[in-house]
């Protein structure tokens, strides 16, 4: 399991990826993507989001 991140809201802005504690997000095309096998599913950045383009 790992979180889902919405494309369309998603802005790039790479808040997302300096809250992660596992390093599992990074910003690929000008949108955050996750390492499933990574995440923990700790909600970390689903509040980071400015977009809430992030969930659980
Ligand atoms: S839920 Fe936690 S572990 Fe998973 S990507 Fe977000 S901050 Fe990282
Ligand atoms: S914090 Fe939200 S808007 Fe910013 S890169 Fe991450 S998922 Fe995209």
């Amino acid at each position: 399991m790992a979180v889902t991140i919405d494309k369309n809201k998603c802005t790039g802005c790479g808040e997302c990826t300096q809250q992660c504690p596992l390093d599992a997000l990074k910003v690929e095309d000008g949108k955050a993507v996750v390492d499933e096998g990574a995440c923990a599913e700790c909600g970390a950045c689903v509040d980071a989001c400015p977009a809430s383009a992030i969930s659980l």
